[in-house]
């Protein structure tokens, strides 16, 4: 079955996100304090975000991307992923993490049937990604990444926020993995989700960024499967991984957008900027399978045809992309 919006674009990824909690800060993320901690009742069950997904999958969606948050600090996630794994006509289940917890989860997540791992890395810098994380460790990171393919999964792919002054002069070095590692890099507009102060200056564009790195290499198109998404893919001659540019601040994606997003709390969105939100909870407590539907149908109908944001003008409500999960 293939799900489609009012606009004919077709709706095969949901993003689900399993908690607001994180054990990172990112700057561009959250505030230093942290979010607001939910009241664990207002945090959808296991069992209810499986419905979600069981729902959107017979509605035709094909690929789930667990996210938060982050997602490995939830109690249960792996055994939560099994089930998942094995929802039938669920062809592509994967995660997005900050990979600080996959030197021990990695083997964990494989077996459970998770088949990709998307990890944030935004610095190959000791001091740099401290800064940027608020502390975190990339030493631990980077042997997460190992591990993962230690345990059998392909070469994760990193996303890298690009931040002008902070880590633009990282660019060439993380392309550069897609040769030395070869994980694929996506490279990420910066988005003022928090409205920082002065929040102009971190933005460069995509296009600035793929200059730099055509400026140093010649790079070929690649194709994008059916579940790509919001990116242009390249490949530096010879290299096993390719590179993604994620315009999703200048580029107006949005005429390919092929996603629903779910926050922890059974908020569904159908556009990540839009300040509109479908509250899932009376489909799910107590569970009415039949009304869910409706409902999820519905929100994929009424998915907007694109945001309005750009670099100097900027109408959503602020929000925390920890709640909604990238
Ligand atoms: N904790 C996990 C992680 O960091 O991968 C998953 C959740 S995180 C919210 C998902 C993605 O959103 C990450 O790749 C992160 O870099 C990205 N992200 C968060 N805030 C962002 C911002 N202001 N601009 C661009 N990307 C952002
Ligand atoms: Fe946590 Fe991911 Fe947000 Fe960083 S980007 S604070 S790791 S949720």
């Amino acid at each position: 079955m293939q799900l489609t919006d009012s606009l004919g674009r077709t709706i095969n990824y949901l993003r689900l996100s399993v908690t607001d909690r994180c054990n990172m800060r990112c700057s561009y993320c959250m505030p230093a304090e942290g979010v607001t901690r939910k009241r664990h009742e207002d945090v959808l069950r296991y069992e209810e975000q499986q419905l979600i997904a069981e729902t959107a999958v017979s509605l035709g969606i094909e690929k789930i991307r667990i996210t938060g948050g982050e997602p490995l600090v939830r109690a249960g996630i792996v055994e939560f992923l099994s089930r998942l794994a094995n929802i039938d006509g669920l062809r592509h289940l994967a995660i997005t993490t900050n990979g600080l917890l996959l030197d021990k989860m990695a083997v964990d997540l494989y077996e459970a049937g998770v088949q990709r791992l998307n990890v944030s890395l935004d610095s190959l810098h000791r001091e740099t990604f401290a800064a940027i994380t608020r502390g975190g460790d990339l030493d631990r990171v980077l042997s997460g990444l190992d591990a993962a393919e230690r345990a059998g999964f392909p070469p994760p792919k990193i996303n890298m926020v690009v931040m002008r002054g902070v880590n633009d002069g990282e660019i060439l070095d993380f392309a550069e993995l897609t040769r030395s590692r070869g994980n694929s890099v996506r490279f990420i507009e910066y988005m003022p989700v928090l409205k920082e102060d002065a929040w102009q200056r971190y933005c460069i564009s995509g296009e600035e960024i793929l200059q730099r790195i055509t400026a140093h290499h010649t790079l070929e198109h690649v194709c994008k499967g059916a579940f790509a998404g919001p990116s242009c893919d390249f490949r530096i001659q010879g290299a096993q991984g390719t590179l993604g540019i994620i315009t999703a601040v200048s580029g107006h994606f949005c005429g390919e957008c092929n996603r629903i997003r779910v926050t922890s709390t059974g908020q569904a969105k159908g556009c990540l900027f839009s300040d509109e939100t479908t509250d899932l909870v009376p489909y799910l407590r107590p569970p009415d399978p039949a009304a869910l539907t409706e409902v999820m149908k519905r929100i994929v109908m009424a998915k907007p045809k694109g945001h309005h944001i750009t670099s100097n003008g900027y109408e959503h409500k602020n929000f925390t992309m920890a709640q909604i999960g990238g």
